[in-house]
């Protein structure tokens, strides 16, 4: 190695203008070091006006609420929804855990659906599979449907809408990964009830560790806060009618969030010009395949760069690559090994096609963060070039 940095899969990255130092700053100055103040009012209107804005000619009014990690974003959601013990959920099963966790921590039981092969998102006929069998086991049906957009890919989510919609179950969507991924020009986190997004340090956008749960209008961005800051009633005491949860986002990390607001854009372009340099890169290297959008009109954000490898063209297998690839300072990674495979959820009820888990058994996430330079991607794909056999 010429060097000794190691390329990693998406580093965070503050502007250039410092204007994270900037806010922070204003923020002490004015003795704002508390979880409420002027940077994380600030950061809710652009968060509201970045989704508002890819609308896709529709008037959309969402409102958001910064909370203190997407993990709570969907925590909230749940409560918004009214999940309780005993309820049943049905998440993405090829996920990150924390979709899926905030179901436990309500007392209900996630119900996990596999993936289709063109987006790896939730398959919109194995959901209905899955409802209609529920509700013959259970006499019930699900209480809500988380979706996600993995790796910011968006869903063919105008079918899983329309299921959703034919048995009236909200759709939560984990937008987590998707900070500016649109589908038909829409934003993806704004088609269902409530959406997650976050801001921890490896994501599109970082305010060091933190999320919004996009809510559908006043009321409910009312409720959300009301829950996020102890569910106290509005008395000179504390009087607590509801349980209450401590995930306001505080005003120095909404400081940074709006440093970073001022070059999400140019970050968001990083990811998606590593597309098409990715894509010449592994045009003539047979056995690897970049994961790229099935449709025109999905716009992802390429947050992480996957591809998948085929060991009987490519010589050798998708792990033997990562080790070829962590020998020469390059990170990668696993794609997400599915929930219903996981120990943890060994219980819970499962609707499996295959996908996910033939994903996992081939997968590689690449870096791709505003960090990695034209020189690096140039090594990374030398290097798996060079490790084909
Ligand atoms: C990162 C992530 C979350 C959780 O966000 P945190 O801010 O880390 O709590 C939820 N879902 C998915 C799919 C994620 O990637």
């Amino acid at each position: 190695m010429a060097n000794n940095r190691r390329i990693l899969l998406c580093l965070a990255h503050m502007s250039e203008a410092g204007e994270e130092m900037k806010f922070i700053k204003e923020a002490f100055d004015t003795n704002w070091v508390v979880p409420l103040g002027p940077n994380v009012n600030g950061f809710e209107k652009d968060l509201e006006d970045f989704v508002n804005r890819n609308n896709c000619g529709k008037t959309l009014n969402k409102r958001v609420v910064a909370l203190s990690a997407g993990t709570a974003a969907v925590h909230l959601g749940l409560v918004n929804l009214g999940v309780q013990p005993g309820d049943e959920v049905i998440c993405q099963s090829f996920t990150f855990s924390a979709s899926a966790n905030p179901v436990v921590y309500q007392g209900a039981t996630p119900v996990f659906v596999d993936s289709e092969p063109g987006t790896w998102n939730m398959d919109p006929n194995l959901l209905e599979d899955a409802i209609k069998d529920r509700i013959a086991k259970t006499g019930r049906k699900p209480k809500a449907i988380i979706p996600v957009y993995l790796y910011g890919m968006p869903a063919y989510i105008d079918k899983i809408m329309e299921v959703a919609r034919r048995y009236e179950i909200p759709i939560l969507e984990d937008a987590a990964e998707a900070f500016g991924s649109c589908y038909r020009g829409q934003a993806c986190g704004t088609f269902g009830a409530y959406g997650v997004m976050s801001f921890n340090g490896n994501k599109m956008i970082t305010t060091s560790g933190g999320g919004a749960l996009i809510c559908p209008d006043d009321e409910a961005k009312k409720r959300t806060l009301f829950y996020a800051t102890q569910a106290r009633e509005p008395f000179p005491y504390y009087q607590h009618e509801h349980i209450g949860y401590n995930y306001r986002m505080s005003n120095i990390c909404a400081g940074i969030g709006r440093g970073q607001m001022t070059i999400v854009d140019d970050h968001i372009a990083h990811h998606v010009r590593a597309r098409d340099i990715y894509l010449k890169g592994f045009e003539d290297i047979d056995g690897i395949e970049l994961h790229v959008a099935p449709e025109d009109y999905m716009e992802p954000n390429y947050w992480l760069h996957t591809i998948t490898v085929d060991p009987d063209k490519f010589g050798i297998d998708y792990d033997q690559l990562r080790i070829i690839l962590d020998q020469a300072g390059i990170e990668s990674r696993p794609l997400w090994k599915p929930m219903h495979m996981q120990p943890v959820f060994r219980s819970a009820p499962a609707y499996v096609n295959g996908v996910s888990e033939k994903l996992f058994n081939c997968g590689l996430c690449l870096p791709s963060g505003p960090m990695v330079t034209d020189e690096d991607f140039a090594l990374i794909i030398n290097t798996i070039k060079n490790a084909a056999k």
